[in-house]
């Protein structure tokens, strides 16, 4: 086991640098602009790689942003705004070369430990105000082990959003600004009518005409639908909120999955008794480097409807190849 402390720290430092960007740029109003994202995705990077640099300095990390595209893509303004924040959050002057040197730390090393960071999962959600979430997954031998998953905008009581953790096979949640963790564990119900289905907002992002055939073929058609954004979807699995989720890219999408999007939340999902994997229910690939070169979808369970999905997507997967 190791101490996921200081990365739960960082996930909230990480969580509280996004609100803030939020609040400057996006609470009055102005929702279209990139550089809301860009900000938080770099400030939030730094702030998660600089915590393993300090209390995992030989491990390996794959993180979705790097620092040569921070040199050369953010505008000065941009930069300087990222500094300031993170000075600010962390209390101590940071400068340019140390957000570089955070950012690209541990890419490439060879460690029997891989991190495997998203710094923002859900920018569409971000930045309308709606869900996302900042992962990291742990990968050994190329199989996703752990993971910490903040998830500002979860549906919990005090709507202070919730932070997620799997390791060893099992899988907690607490509310993302501290408290007791509770072990979670993935939905039992089995019964179509009190099913939760999930899948993405975004319609470049998952087909939703693909994923209506496939519940209408699983006999799902009575289950309820949500629309949410980001991997807080895995969170829902895991935490037993939800009991299915669905993605399948439109068809002919040369666009393929990329590891950051996955690896956190397979982990979680697998830690809590759910199940994570292809369409066909083989493992989920994650040994071809920074995509899921060989996936044609995901489909994320409680487990017990596992089948029953598997058979649907079958059906459905066999039309379209006649057609
Ligand atoms: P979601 O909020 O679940 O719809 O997914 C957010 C993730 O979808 C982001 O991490 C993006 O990298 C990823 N994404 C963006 N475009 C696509 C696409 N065309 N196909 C699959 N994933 C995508
Ligand atoms: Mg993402």
């Amino acid at each position: 086991m190791i101490d996921l402390q200081p990365i739960f720290q960082a996930v909230r430092q990480a969580a509280e640098l996004c609100r803030v960007v939020q609040e400057m740029h996006l609470a009055g109003g102005e929702k279209t602009g990139h550089e809301p994202v860009t900000v938080a995705d770099y400030g939030a990077q730094a702030l998660l790689c600089r915590a393993i640099s300090r209390h995992f300095p030989g491990d390996a990390v794959l993180a979705e942003e790097q620092g040569g595209q921070f040199v050369e893509l953010v505008s000065d303004s941009e930069k300087a705004q990222i500094t300031r924040l993170l000075s600010d959050m962390l209390g101590q002057r940071v400068t340019e070369a140390d957000i570089v040197r955070w950012l690209d730390h541990g890419y490439g090393y060879e460690a029997e430990r891989l991190w495997v960071i998203d710094p923002i999962d859900g920018t569409r959600g971000f930045l309308a105000l709606r869900n996302y979430a900042i992962a990291i997954g742990l990968m050994v031998n190329g199989k996703p082990v752990g993971a910490v998953i903040g998830a500002p905008g979860y549906p919990t009581p005090d709507r202070g959003g919730a932070l997620f953790h799997a390791q060893s096979g099992v899988a907690y949640m607490q509310p993302l600004a501290g408290g007791a963790l509770k072990r979670i564990h993935a939905s039992e119900r089995t019964e179509p009518a009190s099913l939760r289905v999930l899948e993405s907002v975004e319609k470049s992002h998952a087909s939703h005409e693909r994923m209506e055939r496939v519940r209408q073929a699983a006999g799902l058609a009575e289950s309820a639908l949500e629309r949410l954004d980001s991997m807080e979807k895995y969170a829902r699995i895991a935490a037993g909120d939800a009991e299915l989720y669905l993605r399948l890219p439109r068809l002919f999408s040369k666009r393929p999955h990329m590891v950051w999007d996955h690896v956190a939340g397979a982990a979680l999902v697998q830690a809590a008794g759910g199940l994570a994997t292809d369409v066909d229910g083989s493992a989920l690939d994650f040994s071809q480097g920074r995509t899921l070169a060989n996936n044609r979808g995901i489909i994320v369970s409680n487990g017990r409807i596992h089948a029953r999905v598997l058979e649907g997507v079958a059906k459905v997967l066999a039309d379209e190849a006649r057609s």
